[in-house]
């Protein structure tokens, strides 16, 4: 996150398709009536460039501010951790444990967990998508018996629970009951993935984030979400790196 300036200025006569087409990354821009200034930053889940800005800003002074905001740009790109694909060799978290993928091809296809490996055979080129659907498949099984546990102490139960991968979002429960979850939550350590699953079984309950649900939330999860929470932020972003191609 940078600071905001909010004394805009901008002289350059180019057009909006120019200055777009200058910034090294996608942007999205987003006015919105409560900022005061405009604030530039980078979106961990797509890669991109993030622009909220005052309600009336013109998309052509938002993207000569931000095409200023160059050098800043450059630097956080040099900064940016690279993605951590799931070859033979790598180092992933396992509920947030450390393990080595390892790739046998006398091994059967099917990957095996043990002693601090996961161990798959079959050709090499489809190790990735092989560990990938493991930790899904894993994702899925332990997740939904989670929703489960924390349903029945809510008083209530999901229509269904499935993992996908959505952008920014860990999780989400829609009106009629469907609980979504990132199967990159099998990463991370288990009190941050029964973290975002008591908050998306407590909006089973509350559609929103009240104050009851608030309650419900801290009830199910028990103590340490806030210590969870900030475990997520701190994470997020290589939970994110894993499994995608360099
Ligand atoms: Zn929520």
């Amino acid at each position: 996150m940078m600071p905001g300036i909010s004394n805009i200025m901008w002289s350059s006569a180019r057009s909006e398709a120019a200055l777009e087409a200058a910034l090294p990354v996608p942007i999205e821009i987003r006015c919105l009536r409560t900022a005061k200034r405009l604030r530039l930053r980078f979106d961990d889940a797509t890669g991109g460039l993030l622009l909220t800005c005052p309600w009336r800003t013109s998309r052509r002074a938002a993207l000569a501010w931000a095409l200023d905001q160059r050098d800043w740009i450059e630097a956080q790109l040099a900064r940016a951790e690279p993605n951590e694909p799931f070859a033979p060799g790598a180092a992933i978290p396992f509920e947030g444990e450390d393990i080595r993928i390892v790739w046998d091809a006398s091994a059967p296809r099917t990957p095996q967990l043990g002693d601090g490996e996961l161990r798959t055979g079959g050709p090499e080129d489809g190790v990735a998508r092989r560990i990938e659907l493991f930790l899904k498949r894993r994702a899925l099984e332990t997740m939904s018996r989670e929703v489960g546990e924390f349903a029945a102490a809510a008083g209530s139960s999901a229509t269904g629970v499935s993992v996908g991968d959505a952008g920014s979002r860990w999780g989400s429960c829609s009106s009629r009951g469907r609980i979504r979850l990132s199967w990159r939550l099998i990463l991370a350590p288990p009190n941050v993935r029964r973290y975002v699953v008591a908050h998306e079984v407590a909006h089973l309950v509350h559609l929103d984030h009240s104050a009851r649900f608030k309650a419900l939330e801290a009830r199910l999860f028990g103590p340490g979400l806030a210590e969870a929470k900030a475990t997520l932020r701190r994470i997020g972003p290589r939970l994110r790196r894993l499994g995608r191609q360099r």
